[in-house]
């Protein structure tokens, strides 16, 4: 299965990605990760990344298209995988489709965490990473809302898209995210 998930800055993504890894067998593609595993190994995309991530900000996408392009072409990628940070604006996900279509392949589903973003905030604070400051944090919230909300429209579009409540347990979400999956693979969720 191809599964990307959605979501704002800590509406528990990595979290759910875990479970959702070990649950599909199907490797984690995280461009948040990728980044800042680029950013530590000093690589040309880490060094041009590195300014965009500390101020909360989306790098360019034609940084994140290369790095996911070469990852999506990895043969443990050929029966699925879980997006986690990508798509995050509406190009990005224009070039997965037609990334995938020339592969004779597709999104098999979208999963939206939704947070309010009080919680958000709450969240963020109880967490701590050098790109939650408050300012920062906020500007990954505004990034959030104006390049990658979109994306939610995007997918409805296509029938793709199964909303989820981010609040509660870690285990109550999973659940929910299982039952998301079942309808994906019935095709009843359009
Ligand atoms: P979160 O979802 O908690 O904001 P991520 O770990 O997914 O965090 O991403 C951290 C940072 O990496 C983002 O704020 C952004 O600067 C950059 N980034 C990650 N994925 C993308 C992407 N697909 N497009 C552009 N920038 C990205």
């Amino acid at each position: 299965m191809r599964i990307i998930l959605i979501g704002p800055p800590g509406a528990g993504k990595g979290t759910q990605c875990q479970r959702l890894v070990e649950h599909l067998h199907v490797p984690h593609l995280s461009t948040g990760e990728m980044l800042r595993a680029a950013v530590r190994a000093g690589t040309p995309e880490g060094l041009l990344a590195a300014d965009y991530i500390a101020q909360g900000q989306l790098v360019p996408d034609q940084i994140i298209v290369g790095m996911v392009t070469k990852r999506l072409a990895a043969e443990d990628c050929r029966s699925g995988c879980l997006l986690d940070g990508f798509p995050r604006t509406l190009p990005q996900a224009a070039t997965l489709d037609d990334l995938l279509e020339r592969q004779a392949m597709s999104v098999d589903g979208v999963i939206e965490l939704a947070v309010p973003r009080d919680e958000l905030v709450r969240r963020m604070i109880a967490r701590k990473r050098a790109d939650d400051n408050p300012e920062i944090f906020s500007n990954r919230i505004i990034s959030f809302e104006l390049q990658t909300a979109p994306l939610l429209d995007y997918y409805t579009r296509q029938g793709k898209l199964a909303s989820i409540d981010g609040l509660g347990t870690a285990d109550e979400i999973f659940e929910r995210i299982k039952a998301a999956l079942r309808t994906f693979s019935r095709g009843t969720h359009r």
